[in-house]
């Protein structure tokens, strides 16, 4: 099941396609402007970049002419040349080029890679050659610009950057683009770019009415609108009734923590940059909660004497904590300040890592499956060589072993990432791809030999002994704030009809109908449906777009033949039409589409 180690994208092809793609565009772009000064250019996730200093600002259509003069390059089939040569050479070679004399003197000195981005050894310093076009640069490349399809490139747009990223340097002008191995794959790409501009979570947050963030609140602290609330309200209580089925006990801690409690769990030295700051009372500081961890651990010591018996105790909690994130890194429901996690805790004994890892495995595919996400594939991470692991050989490994024979028996793709794990114990990851192929972490499960130890806490083994407890710290959708700018992108706003905030709107054709509208909206809310009825004077077809622009599941309208048959004449936010049906027939149909999850 487990392939060991995933292709890095730096091995791939596209890897070499798209940095040829940047080369062989700053090339164009000198010959365009041959006293610009190139800074850097390397491959980004799907595509590349190349910063220039140039005497006039770019316009589109100066793009047009670069991805013109490009194709010619390609077509020429250029070989690209590799020479290793000293400092002194490459300082010669681009005595025109400052920014390229800083990266040499970087490289020189160690430490740093040809962009300026930290590096362990020493490298040796190198140029790639193509056509006229000379880089710093260590590859790797294709062999020739003819590997490169020529109609599979295309130039993105123009933006600032500063140079190294830093604002007290000079602005350059980057230009993006994108390279894939044919034109499908690029017109694919251009496809999935259109369609997550559409459906970005913060732009159909607004149009659905969802969620929206004010300058008199703050930033990063989203207020949900009464149909956002019930969007959480419906995936909070779906998590937690199948918490409460898989044996979990919920608890509540609050907001407000002792800072003291962080310096004894150790979250004090690891993440005091992500808390808020402290406030002081009578001398005794406290913060707001960025973490359960330690208040659920001291929730359970406080419960007084465990028995080996009682465990494993499964305190699960959805709890806002608040996290100090820079204003400049805060993404609309994506990231921020205060986000709601669905925390549990797991306080077993070590042999039970491994069933309680495998249960929680089953309950996090139940989620994702519930979510429609049928792609994904857990990141194992393990622990590497260097020192900041915990010593403790033969208890990481029996919980490596435990956890790589979980994920066997449940069945589920994972890879291994050696050194990725937290300094307290290996760690599992769930990415899932959405529609659009974009991937998200979302579930975690970790392993905790640490905190249990320092917080002081014990069981009673069958021996009569005190031992410490393994805790299991575990996420299923991570936090609900994320998880739903997550599923509104998933779903573009259409939420399967058990999660959409309404499920059926009465749309009555005139005024003299609206009292029956009202009265099946009253049988639908009886049976258990979120209903309502649109009560505006508007013309029928614009009150149906409207339902459709909502991402309403079932539209009903109403009119004298309904009212007389006592029917619905229904139809579909996918356009279907299937006409009148009779109220009670409707009700049924709905209810067994929210029974099966649609
Ligand atoms: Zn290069
Ligand atoms: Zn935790």
């Amino acid at each position: 099941m487990a392939e060991k180690q995933q292709e890095r994208y730096e091995d791939s092809d596209l890897y070499r396609i798209r940095h040829s793609a940047a080369h062989i565009m700053a090339q164009a772009v000198l010959e365009m402007f041959p006293e610009g000064k190139i800074a850097i250019g390397p491959p980004i996730e799907d595509g590349f970049y190349y910063d220039f200093d140039l005497p006039r600002p770019l316009i589109p259509e100066d793009l047009e002419v670069i991805e013109k003069r490009m194709r010619q390059i390609i077509n020429g089939k250029h070989p690209f040349e590799k020479e290793v040569i000293s400092a002194e050479d490459a300082r010669q070679l681009f005595r025109d080029q400052p920014y390229k004399q800083e990266l040499i003197d970087g490289l020189e000195k160690g430490g740093q890679d040809e962009y300026g981005n930290p590096l362990k050894e020493k490298p040796e310093i190198s140029i790639y050659k193509d056509d006229t076009f000379v880089d710093l640069c260590r590859g790797p490349h294709v062999e020739n610009t003819g590997k490169i399809n020529p109609s599979a490139v295309k130039l993105m747009n123009v933006a600032g950057a500063y140079w190294r990223g830093d604002e007290h340097k000079p602005m350059l002008q980057r230009i993006y683009g994108t390279a894939w191995h044919n034109p499908k794959e690029l017109k694919d790409y251009l496809w999935r770019l259109e369609e997550a501009r559409k459906r970005d979570h913060r732009k159909l947050g607004k149009e659905l009415g969802l969620f929206y963030f004010s300058e008199d609140i703050g930033p990063g602290l989203p207020l949900f609108a009464p149909k956002g609330e019930i969007l959480r309200y419906l995936m909070e209580s779906y998590v937690r009734e199948l918490q409460t089925r898989y044996g979990y006990q919920h608890v509540w801690t609050g907001h407000l923590v002792k800072e003291d409690l962080y310096h004894r769990s150790g979250h004090y030295d690891n993440y005091k940059d992500s808390m808020f700051p402290p406030m002081i009372d009578e001398n005794v500081i406290f913060r707001l909660k960025p973490m359960n961890c330690p208040s659920h651990m001291t929730l359970y010591k406080e419960m007084g004497r465990h028995s080996y018996r009682e465990l494993p105790m499964r305190f699960a909690e959805f709890a806002t904590l608040y996290r100090y994130e820079k204003t400049g890194e805060l993404t609309g429901l994506t990231r921020v300040r205060a986000l709601t996690q669905d925390d549990c805790h797991i306080f077993c004994m070590p042999e039970q890592i491994e069933s309680e890892f495998s249960l929680a495995l089953q309950l996090i595919q139940e989620v994702l499956d519930r979510y429609r996400f049928s792609d994904y594939k857990v990141r194992l991470s393990l622990r590497g060589e260097q020192g900041k692991y915990v010593k403790d050989d033969e208890k990481w490994g029996r919980a490596e072993a435990a956890l790589r024979a979980a994920l066997d028996a449940n069945n589920v793709d994972y890879f291994e990432a050696t050194g990725e794990a937290a300094f307290y114990g290996p760690k599992a990851d769930f990415l899932a791809r959405d529609v659009l192929g974009r991937e998200w972490q979302l579930s975690t499960i970790q392993v905790d030999f640490i905190q249990p130890a320092r917080l002081g806490l014990s069981y009673i083994g069958e021996d009569g002994q005190e031992h410490t407890p393994v805790v299991l710290h575990r996420a299923v959708t991570g936090s609900t704030e994320r998880f739903l700018g997550v599923i509104i992108e998933h779903f573009a706003g259409a939420f399967p009809v058990w999660l959409a905030p309404i499920q059926a709107v009465l749309i009555p054709i005139a005024d003299r109908h609206l009292p029956y509208a009202h009265q099946v909206a009253e049988q639908l809310k009886a049976a258990g449906l979120r209903a309502e009825v649109d009560e505006r004077g508007d013309r029928m077809n614009a009150k149906i777009r409207d339902a459709q622009k909502q991402k309403i599941p079932y539209m009903l309208v109403v009119g004298d033949k309904e009212l007389e048959n006592g029917e619905v004449a229904l139809r579909l936010r996918s356009g279907e039409n299937p006409g009148p049906i009779p109220v009670d027939r409707f009700i049924a149909q709905a209810q067994e589409d929210i029974e099966r999850g649609d």
